[in-house]
């Protein structure tokens, strides 16, 4: 396993690469894989030459108030995981490498990133997208593999990559379930076993969402009370139909929308969503 830590190796390990004719697949995450992650990988391995992936929890995403220090950092355990994968490339620069005394540059994409998970957590997309330009400009792939899981983020990534002329492929994953429904996420580990339990509504609501979308309702207000009504046992944040490329609230259903949800636990905020394309129905 090949574990590289600065910037500047990781150009020189891709300018290689390139050189070589290879193409680059990139899966940035933040560590604690589990097999949502492990599906990005594996699309980068399957889908390209060679495949890098990446384990920084990036400090620029996370609020003051936010669980940076507690974020878990299984740093060898995932180095396994991503070995089983047959991926020996890893990039996994600290904090110091990427924000040198004096950091002083941030990118900030207007709109997409501004309701939703932007309105509750204000400083989370200008971290997101700074940090993702940043492993850009060091590993220099072809494709990048984000997860839907993360709805918003995927689409900030996109008008990122189409205004800052990034020439990066972005790959959007399906949300990869616990077999009870629950989508993985690192933070799920934070959940006790009665908040667990709880939020399970989230998948369901969504999937309930889904099947008022299929049967043809087209009004967003009707498809959202449906949503809310079952989510009564949480902490509701936001409850969303929105396009799905500017993320911007939809009231009817035209063109292909994302069902986006989230809601605050105890001890975890957890999000979901469900993409649907009334241009796809079958009738
Ligand atoms: P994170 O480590 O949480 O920053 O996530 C890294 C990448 O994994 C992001 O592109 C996420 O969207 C993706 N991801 C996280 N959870 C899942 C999941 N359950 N299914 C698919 N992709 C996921």
């Amino acid at each position: 396993m090949k574990i590289i830590q600065t910037p500047e190796a990781m150009r020189v390990w891709s300018d290689e690469q390139r050189r070589q004719g290879h193409s680059i697949g990139f899966a940035p995450t933040m560590g604690a894989l589990h097999e949502g992650h492990l599906s990005l990988i594996r699309a980068a391995a399957r889908e390209n030459d060679v495949a890098v992936a990446s384990i920084f929890v990036n400090p620029a995403q996370f609020a003051p108030t936010e669980d940076y220090d507690q974020y878990p950092r299984p740093f060898d355990d995932d180095i396994a995981k991503i070995e089983a994968e047959h991926v020996h490339t890893v990039y996994a620069p600290t904090a110091a490498d990427m924000y040198a005394e004096g950091y002083a540059t941030y990118v900030h994409v207007e709109k997409v990133s501004q309701g939703l998970c932007g309105a509750s957590r204000p400083h989370f997309f200008r971290g997101v997208a700074t940090v993702v330009a940043k492993l850009f400009n060091a590993v220099k792939p072809h494709r990048a593999y984000f997860g839907q899981k993360d709805a918003q983020q995927c689409a900030v990534i996109r008008r990122m990559v189409r205004d800052l002329d990034m020439g990066v492929e972005i790959v959007e994953m399906p949300i990869v379930r616990e077999p009870d429904g629950l989508a993985m996420s690192s933070r799920n580990e934070y959940l006790t076993a009665e908040d667990r339990e709880k939020a399970l509504c989230l998948s369901r609501a969504v999937r309930c969402g889904e099947t008022v979308l299929r049967n043809g309702e087209r009004n967003a207000r009707v498809v959202i009370d449906a949503v809310r009504d079952l989510m009564r046992e949480v902490t509701v944040d936001y409850v969303e139909v929105v396009d799905a490329e500017t993320m911007a609230p939809v009231e009817i259903v035209e063109r292909p929308v994302t069902l986006v949800v989230a809601a605050f636990l105890p001890t975890a905020r957890l999000i979901d969503n469900i993409k649907f394309d009334p241009g796809e129905q079958q009738t």
